[in-house]
């Protein structure tokens, strides 16, 4: 037998080997030499002869046998092949690294099977729908119906979004939607964002379905997802809750996905292939022509401007149902404000008065706080690259300022260009003593910490969680992590530390992530009873961003952040290409970086002739990455820019056959970058 394979290497191409025995089959994984090396291998197909091709690369008699079958059973699919196919052309990495990114790496499946399931007491209580419940899944699965039936995908009614205020219930409406989609005896993939955070979700979906779901996250070992995924092959499990790659799951007669809180980075993935579970979602369910809901209180400004153009349909939940309302948001001006340390005299006497009245409170700092820019302290004006339009950040040993999109810099201005002021200097905001002052202020208080050093120890994360519900715990400070989908029954009062910090980060998206953040944050407060308040402290309260979160005002919001990108030419309304060159030296990363560019302008010259609709690819750079180094790698960037994005797919693609970084350097790609870091 001959068994075609493709390999987690960055070679192009499939290889095939040699099996004696007549078990292998598609979809296993076989022990194969590769070099010198023994690595695993994915069969993608197998024959007893060689196709011309095959022989062409390597003579029969040149073929190297196999060491091992490892699977008894396949552990991927024909779906899952083509779908490794497109993701490869798609992100540019090979077949062998989307496919080994895929599926779980575990070699055996555990005996204990679904062990993780039955020490967990599940309370999840099932509610009676609401009328605009009902009417979403309604909706949303007449659609799929109509469409099957007339036997054409009219293509906008395959993209749903549930759009609803925080605590709207939007869950039940993607748990109902999920019950009617098994009953017709279909599968569905029901993605959270990190695990770990969305607990609740997961307990109300085993709570809900049973047995009949899988869970597949990071926190699992291998062998343990393995053990999940050899679950929901066999039909064992139809419905899978995971985080990002549960997007691949391999799922029998799919019916359905689902995307919880759409507009969370970590759908993003940050290693080769750089892919997107919601981009990938979307081929999937155009292929199998079944639907797909999205949802959120705060939609990626990509996701509300296709329900702009009608691409995604819309569906909206307007009432807050477990007895809550929208809190009363209250921004205080830091620089009008008493300060001792970070906390306002005016937020710690409501911090005050939330205790006495025995209720709790959150107070939340942004953790994207780490660079430092130019601001000055009269007016609140900051400097801003006069091509792109972001903050620029200040490069302390040059003495510049510098912009990370294009390159440009200016030397630091002693003096502020807007009002004359000489009162200027740098702002960014230090976290670590907020904890510090919190307790000096209360020193009564049960006080307690979630940032991202407690996801490393296991479990802690939800013990904090679970004492703070269950009123252990007066005030929880924490950063993004408290922002995410918790329901705490007697929290009173959120105070927001400092709204600005991701504001002036150096990136396109900086506007978008805080006004969401502060949105999400805001909406923990007042879901249970209607006597929520949030304060929310800043420099710049008149920002957009800021005052239109702290008025709930959506749409005010994703109008001018829109009309904002369409003016600087960002996403939506264009589409973004990312190389990152990093290497260990310095020079080496700069010098690889300019000549890349240097090609890739020439092959640009090239290949724009060529095409059909006169679309152009403006490349960018190169630049120094705003994070410069990362873990002793120097990393230079080149941000390619155009209306669509097959044809910068086609330039790199083309790039990356021709031009070998050199030895030293390593190339990343990424197609649609979420940040430009
Ligand atoms: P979202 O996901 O939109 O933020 P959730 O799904 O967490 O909102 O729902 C918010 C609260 O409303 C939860 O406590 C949930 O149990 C409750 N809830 C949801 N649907 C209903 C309903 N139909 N009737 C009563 N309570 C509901
Ligand atoms: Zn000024
Ligand atoms: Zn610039």
């Amino acid at each position: 037998m001959y068994v075609e394979t493709v390999l987690n290497v960055p070679v192009p191409g499939t290889f095939t080997y040699y099996s004696d025995s007549q078990d292998v089959t598609c979809g296993m994984r076989v022990e194969v030499p590769f070099g010198r090396r023994k690595m695993t291998a994915f069969v993608i197909a197998v024959s007893d002869t060689l196709s011309e091709a095959q022989a062409a690369i390597c003579p029969a008699d040149k073929i190297k046998p196999i060491y091992r079958i490892i699977d008894k059973e396949p552990v991927f699919t024909e779906e899952l092949v083509e779908l490794s196919s497109w993701v490869s052309r798609y992100y540019l990495c090979t077949q062998g690294e989307a496919l080994s990114s895929m599926i779980p790496s575990g070699r055996r499946g555990t005996d204990a099977g679904q062990s993780f399931f039955e020490d967990d007491e599940t309370s999840y209580t099932k509610h009676t729908l609401s009328d605009e419940q009902e009417m979403a899944i309604n909706e949303i699965l007449s659609d799929n119906q109509l469409s099957e039936t007339s036997g054409s995908s009219t293509g906008n009614n395959k993209f749903h979004y549930l759009y609803g205020q925080t605590g709207s219930g939007k869950t039940e409406v993607f748990l109902g939607a999920a019950e009617r989609v098994l009953a017709q005896g279909k599968g569905v993939i029901y993605l959270v964002p990190e695990i770990g955070l969305t607990q609740q979700v997961i307990d109300a979906v085993k709570g809900r379905f049973g047995p009949t779901a899988a869970v597949l996250h990071s926190g699992l070992t291998g062998s343990q997802r393995l053990t999940e995924w050899k679950r929901i092959m066999n039909r064992e499990a139809r419905v899978v809750i995971g985080a990002r790659s549960a997007v691949f799951a391999p799922v029998p007669d799919l019916g359905l996905i689902i995307i919880d809180e759409e507009h969370d980075s970590s759908y993003k993935s940050g290693n080769t292939p750089r892919y997107h579970a919601r981009q990938v979602a979307m081929h999937r369910v155009s292929r199998l022509s079944i639907p797909l809901i999205m949802g959120s209180a705060t939609p990626s400004v990509e996701a509300w401007h296709l329900m702009d153009t009608g691409a995604i349909k819309k569906h909206t939940l307007t009432k807050r149902l477990a007895g809550g309302a929208m809190p009363e948001i209250s921004v205080l001006d830091l620089s009008h404000e008493e300060m001792s340390g970070c906390i306002s005299e005016r937020l710690t006497d409501e911090i005050r008065s939330t205790l006495a009245e025995k209720r709790q409170v959150i107070l939340f700092l942004n953790r994207r706080g780490f660079t430092h820019f130019f601001r000055c302290r009269t007016c609140g004006y900051e400097l801003k690259c006069k091509n792109c339009s972001v903050a620029l950040t200040y490069h302390k040993n040059e003495g510049r300022l510098r912009c990370h999109y294009c390159g440009y810099s200016v030397s630091v201005p002693s003096e502020c260009p807007e009002c004359g002021s000489f009162d200027v200097g740098y702002a960014g905001f230090g976290t670590e003593f907020i904890e510090d002052e919190v307790r000096a202020k209360f020193p009564l208080a049960k006080v307690d910490r979630i940032d991202t050093d407690v996801l490393e120890k296991k479990g802690e994360l939800q013990k904090k969680i679970a004492a703070f519900k269950k009123g252990e715990t007066d005030i929880l400070l924490g950063t993004q992590m408290v922002a995410k989908g918790l329901n705490f029954p007697n929290l009173k009062l959120v105070g927001v530390i400092l709204a600005d910090t991701g504001l002036h980060l150096p990136d396109f998206r900086a506007s978008e992530r805080t006004f969401s953040l502060l949105v999400q944050v805001a909406g923990r407060a007042g879901r249970f009873f209607p006597d929520g308040k949030v304060i929310v402290q800043s420099y710049c309260p008149e920002r957009p961003a800021i005052s239109l979160a702290c008025r709930n005002d959506m749409n005010a919001f994703y109008a001018q952040e829109l009309q904002e990108r369409q003016i600087i030419g960002f996403p939506p309304f264009a589409r973004l290409l990312r190389l990152v060159f990093r290497s260990a030296d310095k020079q080496k990363a700069e010098d690889t970086s300019s000549s890349a560019a240097d090609i890739l302008e020439k092959l640009e010259r090239q290949m724009a002739s060529q095409r059909k609709d006169g679309s152009q690819i403006e490349i960018l750079g190169p630049a120094e990455c705003p994070l410069s180094m990362i873990a002793a790698n120097y990393r230079q960037q080149l941000l390619l820019r155009s209306s669509s994005v097959s044809p910068m797919q086609q330039l790199v693609s083309r790039f990356i056959t021709e031009y070998k970084t050199p030895s030293g350097v390593y190339c990343e790609i990424d197609v649609d970058p979420i940040t430009i870091l």
